[in-house]
């Protein structure tokens, strides 16, 4: 099974789900993409990831060796996608939160949490932060230039 296809999507299917729901999909999908019966074009290659998807999952061995390469694929794609950048902030914009040693400031996320910057990030000139509570980026404008 290609580690940059998700198997459990193939099949429809939950990650936790049982031998028996998962047995279940695959027969419903392989009637379904049968060729006799289906027309598509695709079929041929869509049949071909389904039984793919099922030999993979169905057995523990092969499974264990998918999810490893699996994440090894997810991992990469996170390092080579570059950050999305929800917002430019202008520095000024941030939220001042206490004083002296403990001070930090925060812009507010539309997922609700927050990003958090230091003042010694800010010293540092850092552009991108991570919100604390999703996946955004925000980059951070020290010279606003007009
Ligand atoms: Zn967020």
């Amino acid at each position: 099974m290609d580690a940059a296809v998700d198997a459990y999507a193939v099949l429809g299917i939950a990650r936790d789900a049982d031998a028996a729901t998962m047995r279940a999909a695959y027969l419903r999908l392989a009637r379904a993409y049968h060729p006799d019966k289906a027309a598509h074009a695709d079929t041929h290659e869509r049949i071909r990831l389904i039984n793919a998807a099922y030999e993979t999952l169905r057995d523990p061995a092969l499974h264990a060796a998918y999810e490893v390469r699996r994440a090894a694929y997810l991992a990469q794609m996170d390092q080579t996608r570059a950050p999305r950048i929800a917002d430019s902030v202008d520095v000024d914009a941030l939220d001042v939160e206490g004083e002296g040693d403990t001070m930090r400031l925060t812009y507010p996320c539309r997922c609700g949490q927050q990003y958090l910057v230091t003042p010694a990030e800010i010293a540092q000139g850092q552009a991108y932060f991570g919100c604390s509570g999703c996946s955004e980026v925000i980059r951070l404008v020290y010279d606003r230039e007009d």
